[in-house]
């Protein structure tokens, strides 16, 4: 079958929550064979495997759901987002979230293959892959020359580095952490004792209702990987990250943007009443800011729930 390429949202949407479930009748996908992601004769985007091929009407695109890591996260996990009171101004007043350049996180290993110590082991792997593919090329007659198949996959090595180099610069993010509840942890690290911040409360749901179910907003759960025994995805390195930062429990979206120009970040703008469900102030903040706070939001003219912190319930002995 003749793939067509066509997405719609909707499809898109569908994919990004299938990965290696077959939509039609609900069996995991045996690992290594493509899902199919299309129509079915009236419309209806559908996401098959093998098994029920036959309801494909019109095929948008194989899928090789094994090559991406499972980024799926449930529409009611709860995330929270810890910031310091000017950034939760900024929020109010853009009415848009700041996703920030991949590279400018903070992070030297966002968006990284690996660790430099295995980069040899990697770049063998890709310049014997590249190597077949310029020898086993199709429409060759004669099998070129050495000299010309070490050429070619010496500079297709080259070009897929500098690729990887470029996502970082082209991939902007958003960071939220998922947790049942609150987190002392963060709070300290983001908002610690006499700083004045917030914790904002939401669903993987409501966030992407807020910035307007935008399906080329990735959004997507990070993998934490051990890279002295693995490297990250090829498709989607920018979801993974060293395993020495799975405290994080970090779920990301994640928007591409293209262009000469580099910016820090860029504003996604955002439904505020839909993204809080509720704001939080610290729980070290003085006894003072609950009342600024309550003040700002009402200047915005925003309507949001302002909750107390969980870690200033009282015990009982
Ligand atoms: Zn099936």
């Amino acid at each position: 079958m003749q793939s067509t390429g066509r997405f719609t949202d909707d499809l898109r949407r569908l994919v990004a929550r299938s990965y290696n479930i077959c939509q039609c009748c609900s069996l995991t996908l045996p690992h290594e064979i493509a899902a199919y992601a299309g129509y079915t004769f009236d419309g209806t985007p559908i996401y098959v495997g093998q098994c029920c091929v036959d309801k494909i009407d019109e095929l948008a695109t194989h899928v090789y759901w094994w090559w991406e890591a499972d980024k799926r996260c449930e529409p009611d996990t709860c995330l929270w987002r810890y910031m310091d009171f000017a950034k939760f101004v900024g929020l109010l007043e853009a009415r848009a979230l700041f996703f920030c350049r991949a590279d400018l996180l903070g992070d030297g290993f966002e968006g990284a293959a690996g660790i430099a110590e295995r980069r040899g082991t990697y770049d063998q792997f890709y310049l014997d892959f590249f190597r077949n593919a310029v020898r086993t090329a199709p429409g060759q007659t004669v099998p070129p020359p050495t000299e010309q198949v070490e050429h070619e996959a010496h500079r297709l090595l080259a070009e897929f580095t500098a690729t990887g180099e470029r996502d970082r610069k082209t991939s902007f993010v958003s960071c939220w952490h998922a947790n049942t509840g609150e987190s002392e942890a963060l709070w300290r690290l983001y908002c610690p004792p006499s700083t004045v911040g917030v914790a904002i409360e939401t669903t993987a749901q409501a966030l992407v209702e807020a910035y307007g179910n935008d399906t080329k907003i990735k959004l997507g759960r990070v993998q934490y990987v051990d890279y002295r025994r693995s490297f990250a995805g090829i498709h989607d390195r920018i979801f993974w990250k060293r395993k020495s930062l799975s405290h994080e429990a970090e779920i990301r979206a994640v928007a591409t943007q293209h262009g000469e120009q580099l910016d820090a970040g860029i504003l996604i703008p955002v439904d505020v009443e839909k993204l809080c469900k509720s704001v939080i102030p610290s729980p070290f903040a003085p006894d003072w800011f609950v009342n600024v706070l309550s003040a700002t939001i009402k200047r915005f003219e925003i309507d949001l729930d302002i909750t107390q912190s969980e870690l200033l319930a009282e015990p009982f002995f």
